[in-house]
């Protein structure tokens, strides 16, 4: 069926009226000085995040009102706002009782357990910057970001720590305290670590939130490149304002709102979105623990009453393929505003959202980097189908292209193609990369972020995705530095090379490809395929993983020696090779 291009919103549509009516007048009249006038702050000038997310509201009218709503596999736990003050209290106790200082890195794997919120948000209580990672992450990807972050805590499993950290212990000589999570039967007896739960009985439930300045380090959140290793992409208790503002227009926060944003904390969005903003807005979110499954969603959605949805495409072209009788059986007449993130939402997945749950599915984009919603399709706008919306009030957008001998220039001519880019100066812009001061710099032309993403600007000012102008890979919403999988591969002895791209998915947007050469002695065979996939796996976990392996006798490099993954890339899909021309000869 023919769709139209644009979605008009209709009066049912704004029935609640949306915090952001005007978008002109709201965004000529918006200053990140009148968004700061709307947070307590810190006697002396001093902002922290936790204080903003849960001690402004805990011993006021919210105290009772649900903070977060954990659903565990067949249960349900409540924390409110009052408790939530005082679970993150005595685990900013914990730290300072183990020796903890102002500023040292607090990393937490796990999955989402109440004990994740707490120690993200009691970490920052307690002025630490803290770095929650994805439990599906493997060794590797782990070891590396603790090493990288210098972690001096970790908050984790006792399975998650057996598993995946135990081993690699020994790389990692700044991890003064691991803190196990029992997830089997309370108190653990692995050695080099304590117990969580016993720490927390033991300590205090009040505590003085550490008056952080506003450009004090709060969180570290690691994100992929095409080359090198992670970079830890290091974000301010200052970005409070970017959640402030976005959760007020970009999701539309409501008194009373009950929210639920799927990602979880091992990435920006489920930290950002899934801690930080709804508490700011003191509205009830839910978490759950499972892995995603159609049915439990929808259950969720109708029956805990969601009113604001926060998602991401893949979820949503799941639920899509899981048909129009399962979602029939459900109805979500609570549901006001539905928002995803992460990939590109294809236009029938945002009609999918019209028909299926009553509500179009609103696309927004941002990036590990911005720390916050930049660009998203406001609730009182109407939406084009495909476009990833409007920048929001504070945000400047534009589209560049490299000038030769240096800088950019603008594109100001409707949809034509270039670079995306944002003018320094909003909150949650990160503030550097952890230890890594040249690839920071190298993201700026001037007073210009450079988002690494191609895009283009139609005439009536909406921005859309067009491709990333580098090789890293979107898996699920998941960014996957190919080099971090062709390193894991090399450590197997078989591998001589290996070249990593994103092969498109039409689930899960890319899948993970790798292309290997074998060193002498060493044939092509299905035993061996499988053997480096079970190989890679167990080093990078299932989210990182390679998902498919082929053989080559040798892969394109250039003449400097660099693996042509765009070349790789081209011939998979069958498409022109382009400029070949410092192609290595024989490749
Ligand atoms: P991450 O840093 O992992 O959050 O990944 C950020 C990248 O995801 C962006 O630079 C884009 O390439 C992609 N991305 C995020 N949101 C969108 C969107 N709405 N449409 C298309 N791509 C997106």
């Amino acid at each position: 069926m023919q769709r139209p291009a644009i979605i008009h919103k209709t009066a049912a549509d704004l029935a609640v009226p949306p915090n952001l009516a005007d978008y002109a007048a709201t965004c000529a009249g918006f200053s990140w000085d009148a968004a700061r006038a709307e947070l307590a702050g810190l006697p002396g000038g001093g902002l922290n995040i936790a204080h903003e997310a849960v001690e402004r509201h805990a011993h006021g009218p919210l105290r009772e009102r649900i903070a977060f709503r954990f659903l565990g596999e067949n249960s349900l736990r409540d924390v409110g706002y009052g408790e939530l003050s005082r679970l993150t209290s005595r685990f900013a106790n914990v730290l300072r009782t183990l020796g903890v200082r102002r500023g040292e890195r607090v990393f937490v794997l796990t999955g989402r357990i109440p004990e994740l919120y707490i120690a993200v948000l009691g970490g920052l209580k307690a002025g630490c910057v803290v770095s929650p990672l994805f439990s599906a992450f493997g060794p590797e990807p782990i070891a590396t970001r603790i090493g990288i972050g210098e972690g001096a805590v970790l908050v984790t499993t006792d399975l998650l720590y057996e598993r995946k950290v135990a081993k690699l212990r020994d790389r990692l000589p700044s991890l003064r305290h691991v803190l196990l999570v029992g997830e089997e039967d309370g108190a653990t007896a692995i050695p080099a670590t304590q117990d969580l739960a016993m720490l927390m009985a033991q300590a205090a439930d009040t505590f003085e939130t550490v008056a952080t300045r506003p450009e004090d380090l709060a969180l570290l959140h690691f994100t992929s490149g095409t080359t090198g290793t992670p970079k830890g992409a290091m974000h301010v208790h200052g970005a409070v304002l970017t959640h402030w503002a976005t959760g007020r227009y970009a999701l539309d926060l409501h008194d009373g709102d009950i929210f639920w944003c799927t990602a979880d904390p091992g990435w920006v969005t489920g930290t950002s979105y899934g801690i930080v903003a709804p508490l700011l807005h003191g509205v009830s979110s839910i978490v759950d623990v499972a892995d995603f499954d159609a049915e439990r969603w929808y259950r969720i959605l109708q029956e805990q009453r969601v009113s604001v949805w926060y998602t991401a495409p893949t979820a949503i072209r799941m639920l899509m393929k899981a048909g129009p009788e399962l979602a029939r059986g459900f109805s979500f007449p609570r549901l006001r505003f539905v928002a995803s993130v992460g990939e590109p939402l294809n236009p029938e997945a945002v009609w999918w959202g019209r028909d299926v749950l009553g509500k179009p599915i609103h696309d927004n984009w941002w990036q590990t980097e911005t720390g916050g919603i930049m660009i998203a399709n406001l609730p009182a706008l109407d939406i084009k189908p495909g476009s990833m919306g409007k920048p929001l009030p504070g945000v400047e957008a534009a589209i560049v292209r490299p000038r030769e001998g240096g800088g950019v220039e603008f594109v100001d001519a409707p949809d034509e193609e270039g670079e995306l880019a944002l003018k320094r100066g909003w909150p949650s812009m990160l503030r550097g990369y952890l230890n890594n001061e040249e690839r920071y710099r190298k993201c700026f032309a001037g007073d210009w972020y450079l988002t690494g993403d191609l895009a283009r600007r139609d005439a009536d000012g909406y921005y859309w995705f067009v491709g990333r102008s580098d090789d890293v890979i979107k898996s699920a919403g998941h960014l996957i530095g190919p080099f971090e999988v062709e390193s894991a591969l090399m450590e197997h002895p078989a591998v001589a090379e290996a070249g990593v791209i994103g092969k498109p998915d039409d689930m899960v947007g890319e899948v993970v490809k790798a292309f290997v050469s074998l060193k002498q002695g060493f044939e092509p065979s299905e035993a061996l395929r499988k053997e480096l996939l079970g190989h890679a796996r167990k080093k990078l976990g299932a989210a990182v993983a390679p998902k498919e392996i082929d053989f080559l006798p040798v892969l394109p490099r250039t003449r400097s020696g660099k693996i042509m993954r765009r070349l790789l890339k081209a011939r998979e899909l069958g498409l022109p090779e382009g400029d070949t021309s410092t192609l290595e000869a024989g490749a």
